[in-house]
């Protein structure tokens, strides 16, 4: 028997989740009205009111959608909050800073909810109170590593803020103080069991949690025989948390019950049939300081699985990754905003157009940008750039300066092989 973090939501079935979501919508569209200006705003605007959306039906006819770029440039407009703070901004006890950059604010009752809905989708992939875990997410600004430590401490699971990098480090730590789980990225695991093989060091984890980028069936393989662990996924966002968990059962991610979550066609917006592709969008309906209301990810899915799953959890099951729209990607699990690497290149007086370029050798994420450049000192300005990058961007890359980029090369051209 299937063991639950909220028995009760978990397994009610599915006609009565759906109509606790439409209570919680309508609650929700009403609160982002009357409190977030941004809102009030956009509503104004297209002459909605929050009485209009009486049912879910109304949500998904009426309500517009909100991208991150959106977001992105709300906040610029208007920093920092962008007029989406819909709490008194002394409610505030939590502030993190996403890619883009996004500000993220939360209540105390609002952080409550986002850590319960962690615990809820780690206790689904075996975290337990027995374990001894090693947290490889970043600490720093995002919401990964910091709200994962709470969320499996609440569990009563040991917990090991051993963050990004410092390879050795997790090696040694995960042999000589039995760390029986591991939450990180796929790829960042296979090269601790890489550097791990070339010192001759048997390295074993009861469970690995991955999430922030797609998990290729040759590296799931990979990475159980490396560690005999038994692999499970989570897909989220920082925008809006965990969308979807694994349960021991597999074959998809359970939808998280206090989140609607849309399935449409990138191009025209209408949902797609039951059980076909395309983009995710959410709502997380328990996040009252910044609402957002219906969040396209730019995520797109093979589709949801209404079947239900032997483990007893009643919500739909998001099957798997399959690529991406637009054109922000994740790389190295954090997302890379191509405006923010416009942003770096156009201070500089003497560089020009740029592209960037994204390849994988072994499991690892290699980010080249080629810019234009005219000036007559590359070596100063290469290590300049590549500080400043690493500054605003988040992420280690290569500079390559060329006199002239071809007329007909992508801004970002993807080489990877990501969602097999
Ligand atoms: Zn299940």
């Amino acid at each position: 028997m299937a063991e639950f973090w909220h028995p009760e939501i978990e397994t009610m079935p599915l006609d009565q989740m759906r109509a606790r979501q439409e209570k919680m919508v309508v609650e929700h569209v009403t609160h982002a009205y009357k409190n977030s200006p941004y809102y009030r705003k956009k509503f104004d605007e297209i002459g909605l009111k929050p009485e209009d959306i009486k049912n879910i039906g109304d949500f998904f006819t009426k309500v517009p959608f909100i991208s991150k770029s959106e977001i992105i440039d709300a906040q610029r407009e208007n920093p920092p909050f962008g007029d989406f703070l819909a709490s008194p901004k002394d409610e505030i006890v939590r502030l993190w800073v996403s890619p883009g950059p996004i500000y993220y604010p939360f209540s105390g009752e609002d952080l409550a909810g986002f850590q319960d809905m962690c615990s809820e989708a780690f206790f689904a992939t075996g975290i337990r109170k027995h374990d001894l875990l090693d947290i490889a997410f970043s600490y720093y600004w995002v919401p990964a590593g910091t709200i994962m430590d709470d969320a499996c401490r609440e569990i009563g699971a040991g917990v090991i803020p051993g963050g990004t990098g410092m390879t050795d480090m997790h090696i040694d730590v995960m042999k000589s103080a039995g760390v029986s789980a591991y939450i990180g990225t796929p790829s960042f695991l296979m090269h601790i069991a890489d550097v791990a093989k070339s010192k001759n060091i048997d390295l074993s984890l009861r469970v690995g949690v991955f999430t922030a980028e797609p998990l290729p069936t040759d590296l799931k393989k990979s990475l159980e025989d490396a560690f005999g662990l038994d692999a499970r996924q989570l897909y989220g966002t920082a925008d809006v948390g965990f969308i979807g968990r694994e349960c021991e059962i597999g074959g998809g991610m359970h939808l998280y019950e206090d989140m609607v979550v849309e399935v449409i066609d990138p191009n025209t917006g209408e949902h797609v049939p039951p059980g076909e592709p395309g983009e995710v969008v959410a709502t997380l309906l328990n996040r009252k300081c910044m609402p957002l209301l219906r969040y396209r990810t730019g995520d797109l899915v093979q589709g949801l699985d209404e079947e239900p799953c032997a483990c007893g959890r009643t919500s739909p099951k998001l099957l798997k990754l399959i690529g991406r729209t637009g054109d922000t990607v994740k790389v190295r699990g954090i997302f890379l905003v191509p405006k923010q690497v416009g942003d770096v290149v156009s201070s500089h007086n003497d560089l020009g157009n740029f592209q960037i370029i994204l390849e994988r050798e072994d499991v690892r994420d290699e980010i080249t940008i080629k810019i234009e450049y005219s000036g007559k000192d590359p070596q100063t300005i290469i290590g300049q750039l590549q500080k400043e990058f690493k500054e605003r961007v988040k992420l280690q890359v290569d500079v390559e300066l060329t006199d002239k980029l071809p007329k007909d090369s992508k801004l970002l051209d993807d080489r990877r092989d990501l969602f097999k």
